[in-house]
């Protein structure tokens, strides 16, 4: 199904994002995990792709058994980054003869190793590949959008102008990065619609299970930490345990709170993991 429609029926919408792992680890774990979060009948999974386009045969082969094997739907993330218009052609005509419909088109970071000569050669911004994809392929395109802006931009003004060229070039839907303050993200919903942005926005929600992992994933994408959530690391500083669980409960308030505010979909990046993702969507009641 594309997503454009599934957004069109349902909401809040409920997905969940996977990684593939490295190509030298075993992939049988992923489908395990795979197995048990699709029990929780999500409206569709999203599957990362590689930095700079490497470890794209592992998405391939995950979003192809997302969309045969387990009729469900993919959404497969693709990034342009150094890539040329005949590798994204080719890419595309295997996705679509994989039956997937439904593709987040993302400009991606420069790889470790790659020239910055080299990276921006064909394409240098998502919304060059949004058009590429919107002129050649049938597919639902989703975008990402940063609630505290992208790391490299000036300001939010011009970081939403820049998301607005993105969804005017043909993109469906957006699903943003991370946050863990909802007033932020209610903030940046205001702002995206009165720059006239009016696709369903998704709610990108990582899950706060391990704080070292939170604070390195901040660190280099800007979000901020709000002052409750560093309490929270002090105090269980040396308890993982405590720290789950108040991560877990941290993030179903976050979840709840999103619901009543009328959120198009919640996306919970999962980090593979299962049992919390499967508490989190119980506890909210999303499922
Ligand atoms: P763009 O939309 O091109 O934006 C990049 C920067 O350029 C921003 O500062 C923007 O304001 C600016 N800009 C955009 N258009 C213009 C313009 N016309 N003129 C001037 N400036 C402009 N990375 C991966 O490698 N694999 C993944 O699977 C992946 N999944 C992601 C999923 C989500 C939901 C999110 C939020 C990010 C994901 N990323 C992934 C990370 C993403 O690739 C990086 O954040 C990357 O730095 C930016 O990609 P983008 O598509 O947002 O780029």
């Amino acid at each position: 199904m594309y997503i454009r429609d599934i957004l069109k029926e349902k909401k809040p919408s409920l997905s969940f994002e996977i990684f593939p792992p490295k190509q030298d680890l075993p992939v049988d774990k992923v489908y395990d995990t795979l197995e048990k979060l699709n029990t929780l009948s999500p409206d569709y999974i999203s599957v990362t792709y590689g930095a700079g386009g490497s470890n794209s045969d592992r998405m391939m082969e995950i979003a192809t058994t997302v969309q045969g094997k387990m009729n469900q739907t993919a959404l497969a993330h693709f990034t342009c980054v150094g890539a040329s218009k005949e590798n994204v052609e080719s890419k595309l005509i295997d996705m679509q003869g994989a039956g997937i419909k439904n593709i987040l088109a993302l400009r991606g970071d420069i790889p470790v190793g790659m020239d910055a000569s080299d990276a921006f050669t064909s394409y240098r911004y998502a919304s060059d590949l949004v058009k590429h994809i919107k002129s050649t392929a049938d597919m639902s395109i989703g975008v990402a959008a940063y609630p505290e802006m992208h790391y490299a931009s000036d300001d939010r003004k011009s970081d939403i102008e820049n998301l607005k060229i993105k969804v005017d070039a043909g993109a469906d839907f957006i699903v943003t990065q991370m946050f863990f303050d909802n007033n932020v993200f209610f903030e940046f919903r205001d702002i995206a619609k009165k720059a006239g942005i009016h696709v369903p926005m998704v709610t990108g929600i990582m899950p706060v299970l391990d704080a070292t992992q939170i604070l390195r994933m901040t660190k280099m994408s800007g979000c901020s930490i709000p002052s409750k959530l560093s309490r929270m690391f002090a105090r269980y500083e040396r308890d993982n345990e405590s720290m789950r669980d108040a991560g877990l409960d941290y993030c179903i308030e976050q979840i709840n709170q999103l619901i009543e505010n009328d959120v198009d979909g919640v996306h919970i990046y999962s980090m593979n993991k299962w049992e919390a993702t499967t508490k989190i969507v119980n506890a909210c009641g999303l499922r």
